[in-house]
């Protein structure tokens, strides 16, 4: 068994104790690997060793490892900050972007989809923690935001991310969590058009995962656990 293989299955057994601990399925809780500044041949690795599901951060680099994933089955999902130059590049290679923040950018990415024939699974990005370092709108704009989304012709909302307060205490980063659970909960109970199937609640990385499932996660997105500092 390869390293990064080794690596993966224990994060899935994390995964699993902590949906077992929240009286949670296990199979409920998918497993993003952020790959960013991973080399093709590791992600291929990890691919290889039963990884489906993969996040980009960087446009650049969503360009540069796609083609030399080309001939592996995997959904990839865009993580990151996407600026407008970056819309048809991401359109072309990713199957999800999770990090709208933005009536513009979603408005942007459904004129690409409709110019490429296509319809895109999108997320909200939420910024729960209010550290203005982070990207994503106030949990008090989400609904707003997702009602937008929704009313979008090639958009399919799916549900909510968010990148957990950075902080010591675990009961901070809880709150973070609780605080996009709430957000998917008032959004999919709007009754607005286009809402009503976001349930999923991406959210957690390699040093919360555990208090993210508690709170409620689908997909936990994790880089270091498996990949290693970078
Ligand atoms: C890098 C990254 C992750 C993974 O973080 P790790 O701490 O390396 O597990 C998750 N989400 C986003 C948006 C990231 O950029």
């Amino acid at each position: 068994m390869t390293a990064v293989a080794a690596s993966i299955e224990q994060v899935r057994s994390r995964i699993a104790t902590a949906a077992q601990a929240a009286g949670r399925n296990p199979a409920e809780v998918r497993l993003l690997l952020a790959v960013k500044r991973v080399e093709s041949t590791r992600i291929r690795e990890a691919l290889a060793a039963g990884a489906t599901l993969i996040g980009q951060n960087r446009a650049q680099e969503l360009v540069s490892t796609e083609p030399d994933l080309d001939d592996v089955p995997h959904e990839t999902h865009f993580i990151g900050h996407l600026q407008s130059n970056k819309v048809n590049q991401v359109m072309r290679w990713a199957d999800c972007v999770q990090s709208i923040d933005s009536a513009k950018i979603a408005q942007r990415l459904d004129r690409a989809a409709a110019t490429r024939g296509r319809d895109l699974d999108v997320f909200v990005q939420v910024n729960t923690s209010g550290e203005e370092t982070k990207a994503g709108v106030p949990p008090e704009s989400a609904g707003e935001l997702a009602a937008v989304v929704g009313s979008l012709e090639h958009l399919r909302l799916r549900g909510l991310m968010t990148i957990g307060a950075n902080s010591p205490d675990p009961g901070e980063v809880r709150a973070s969590y609780t605080a996009l659970a709430q957000a998917r909960d008032a959004v999919v109970g709007s009754g607005e058009p286009g809402t009503s199937e976001a349930h999923e609640l991406s959210m957690g990385m390699s040093g919360d995962l555990e208090l993210a499932i508690a709170a409620g996660a689908t997909m936990v997105r994790v880089g270091t656990g498996v990949f290693g500092a970078r």
